[in-house]
């Protein structure tokens, strides 16, 4: 131990834990971290190869092919877009900022646990509004705004419960919000959302200044390992926001992957439509063993074990599957391929197979039966 004093924050924030993954022996397949199953998208890998001859350049700083590419698809200004090194370095940025030391950002809890970790480093109070029934309790977080409150992030899908908000749910809660807070749609997941009325809020672009919507390339685009996402915003908002981002932060290879995968939307379509319906087939699997299940947008499911999540990842991961167990909470499981979700089947078929374990017992089963 050496005797160098940190920032007080370092004490409250944990470091990143990813599964834990055996240093023997098979590896676990890896339904924790809501990867897509499916390789690059074709082409894309070739995209890379080509861009990789000029790595001895830096990137271009402003990713200009990329950014407009991304303007021309949602049909907005490239002066509203901005691109970064994943969607979290765009939320780091936003929470440095938006707020002085002390000043609020609201998001609900149960939801993405990185919000609480990038508060904390920039010295914003967390303002934790609880999930009612799984899903974001919109009417209490507006209650909850402040002249204080800079920021309010609404993580939809959420991660890890699975769960929506509609869009006139999110239409009516802009209108109650103070027109200098900003509202982040933090939408990772929103190309897996199939419940009636729920959908992306960009076009309440144009009618609310204080809106950011967040994209990520890492989830059904299939580029977790590239590290690139985006934002859309009001062209001030992106002009400020683009100084707390590093320079070149976004790789060659990663502007060009991002480019073209987002030019094939019907591959996309294909891939995602795939990973829907395996939800579909593994969620109406648990509920038919009495497994508190709400209603899944995301690509994974969330189990609300309660008191029970981390013995039931250590059941699966004793069975070669990695699933991403929050203690007292639930198990959030990613949809991988069939091959995949049907071992995690027969695990879990085990697990609610012995005495004692039999469903609804559990804290987590007001989750069941959600519908949104
Ligand atoms: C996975 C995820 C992201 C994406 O992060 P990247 O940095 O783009 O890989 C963003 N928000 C949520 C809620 C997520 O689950």
């Amino acid at each position: 131990m050496t005797n160098i004093r940190f920032r007080a924050a370092l004490g409250r924030v944990a470091s990143y834990a990813p599964t834990p993954v055996a240093s023997t022996g098979e590896p676990p397949r890896p339904l924790s971290a809501n990867e897509t199953p499916h390789g690059p998208l074709p082409g894309v890998l070739e995209a890379i190869a080509a861009a990789g001859a000029a790595v001895n350049r830096y990137p271009d700083a402003r990713c200009r092919e990329l950014t407009g590419a991304i303007a021309r698809f949602h049909g907005v200004d490239a002066g509203r877009v901005l691109v970064g090194g994943g969607s979290v370095a765009l939320l780091q940025a936003l929470f440095q900022a938006f707020g002085e030391v002390g000043d609020e950002v609201v998001y609900a809890w149960r939801s993405f646990e990185l919000y609480a970790e990038l508060a904390e480093l920039a010295g914003l109070r967390s303002v934790q509004v609880p999930l009612a029934d799984g899903v974001h309790d919109l009417a209490a977080m507006a209650d909850r705004v402040t002249p204080s409150t800079r920021m309010v992030v609404v993580c939809n899908p959420n991660n890890p419960t699975g769960t929506v908000v509609t869009r006139e749910e999110i239409r009516a809660f802009l209108a109650r919000v103070p027109s200098d807070c900003l509202v982040v749609l933090d939408e990772a997941y929103i190309e897996y959302t199939r419940a009636a009325g729920a959908g992306s809020g960009v076009d309440l672009l144009q009618e609310y200044g204080n809106l950011v919507v967040l994209r990520t390339f890492s989830k059904a685009y299939g580029l977790a390992g590239l590290r690139v996402g985006y934002l859309l915003a009001a062209a001030d908002v992106v002009t400020q926001l683009d100084k707390p981002c590093l320079p070149y932060a976004v790789n060659t290879l990663a502007q060009r992957a991002a480019e073209v995968a987002l030019g094939l939307q019907e591959e996309l379509a294909l891939r995602v439509e795939a990973t829907v319906a395996e939800r579909t087939r593994v969620r109406e699997a648990l509920l038919a063993l009495g497994l508190p299940v709400p209603e899944a947008q995301g690509n994974f499911v969330w189990i609300g074990l309660g008191g029970d999540a981390v013995e039931f990842g250590r059941w699966c991961m004793a069975r070669g599957v990695a699933v991403r167990a929050f203690a007292g909470e639930g198990v959030r499981v990613t949809m991988g391929t069939v091959r995949d979700n049907d071992v995690f089947l027969e695990a879990v078929a085990g697990w609610a197979g012995v005495p004692g374990r039999a469903a609804g017992r559990h804290s987590g089963e007001a989750m069941a039966g959600v519908d949104v």
